[in-house]
């Protein structure tokens, strides 16, 4: 058991959850500070695919996820008139691929962490080193020390500012909406994820658990666009009008105050992510663009691996030089292979998407074995 070691979290997503959760297990002495008041994830759905239900299994919580999650097996990629392209086999290990609610991987997660140890309603602002040890400065004026501070504060992660003033994360081009509906389109297999790609724009839905259909989209916009004066589901209507079928109908049964834009960002990928007995973990360290649905599975391979390194390594410097050796490579592979996935869903010429189309119908064989290598990782 390590509870000599205190450690600090800044930030209590799915990263700062995970790693609270696997750090407690361990037997540390691990407190998240989020600031949020209350604890929420976004309505939306997400992926956890082989990599990232490994991790699970390892944490003891795979049973859970499969009971609130939804089984996948194949990954579709469709024409914006539902002509297949290529279509990925994707429950080729011995561990499931699940569509799960955000809230309900977060809550499975925090469930197995002792309340006290999440503290809510505190904005970190900066930290400072006194002798070996960190302390934590609240915008609220709550002072903590601890031996070790993790930054799992996101995509723009104040901790990373203090560490090292760095420019803000990069635009790509690309705004998307999420929502959830119960409507489940005619046809509709219950075990695919479904991805269709026109001009400029892209569409895919999957079920989650509970029977609720989650889908996105996305396409090219100006960074913070305003809503467009028709309000996001009759822009939506109108943008996908003619795709296959089912895309409509779940625009039309979606409840417009549940549609989430966001706009997507990501980062060069860049070395080091700490100092001394301070590092980053998930969106902090790397954001990615959200093209291969792996996030939050990095954010969770992170939080297995810091965890055991802080196991092998007493001292926390040496352990966190360790984990982002580690996770450094595997990070930056996927950060670009998500970028260069995304600029399938560029093309806007109607020649170039039609070739486009032809290249990923031949290029069948090697799309699945890079899917199959992401997913093959065993953190
Ligand atoms: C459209 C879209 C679809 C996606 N789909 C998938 C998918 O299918 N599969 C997948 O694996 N990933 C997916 N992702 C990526 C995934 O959502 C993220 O990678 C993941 O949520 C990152 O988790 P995190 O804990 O690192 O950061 P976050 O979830 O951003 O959590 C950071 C937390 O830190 C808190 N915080 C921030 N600043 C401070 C501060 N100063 N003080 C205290 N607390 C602070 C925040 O309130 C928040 O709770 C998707 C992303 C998008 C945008």
């Amino acid at each position: 058991m390590h509870t000599a070691t205190k450690i600090i979290i800044i930030g209590g997503g799915i990263g700062g959850a995970a790693t609270a959760f696997a750090l407690n297990r361990a037997g540390f002495d691990v407190t998240v500070y989020e600031r949020t008041s209350e604890l929420r994830e976004v309505g939306a759905g997400i992926a956890l695919w082989a990599n990232a239900t490994h991790v699970l299994k390892n944490f003891g919580l795979l049973e859970d996820a499969i009971s609130v999650g939804n089984p996948i097996t194949n990954y579709q990629f469709n024409s914006q008139a539902g002509k297949e392209l290529v279509n990925i086999n994707v429950d080729r290990f011995d561990l499931p691929v699940l569509g799960i609610h955000r809230a309900d991987l977060h809550r499975l997660l925090w469930s197995n962490v002792p309340k006290e140890k999440l503290v809510l309603g505190q904005l970190f602002e900066r930290y400072s080193h006194v002798g070996d040890k960190i302390q934590a400065d609240f915008a609220s004026g709550l002072t903590v020390d601890g031996d070790a501070l993790i930054g799992a504060d996101g995509l723009k992660s104040r901790v990373r500012t203090v560490l090292f003033g760095d420019n803000p994360p990069i635009y790509r081009n690309f705004t998307t909406w999420r929502s959830l509906t119960d409507c489940i389109p005619s046809g509709y297999n219950s075990s695919y994820i479904k991805e269709f790609f026109g001009s400029g724009k892209a569409f895919g839905f999957m079920m989650l658990g509970k029977n609720r259909m989650y889908w996105y989209a996305a396409a090219k916009a100006p960074e913070a666009q305003p809503d467009s004066a028709l309000g996001r589901k009759r822009e939506l209507e109108q943008m996908f009008q003619d795709w296959f079928p089912s895309i409509p109908e779940l625009i039309a049964a979606t409840d417009e105050a549940n549609i989430l834009k966001t706009d997507l960002y990501d980062r060069i990928p860049s070395r080091p992510w700490g100092k001394q007995n301070i590092t980053l973990l998930g969106d902090a360290a790397h954001p990615m663009l959200p093209t291969l649905g792996q996030g939050a599975c990095m954010a969770l391979e992170d939080a297995l691996v810091i965890t055991k390194c802080l196991q092998a390594q007493s001292d926390p410097t040496s352990a966190f030089q360790q984990y982002e050796s580690q996770r450094f490579a595997r990070t930056k592979s996927i950060v670009e292979q998500s970028l260069r996935s995304s600029k399938m869903g560029e093309l806007e010429n109607r020649y170039a998407v039609a070739l486009r189309n032809t290249f990923m119908k031949l290029m069948g064989t090697a799309i699945n074995n890079s899917f199959h290598s992401i997913h093959a990782y065993r953190a």
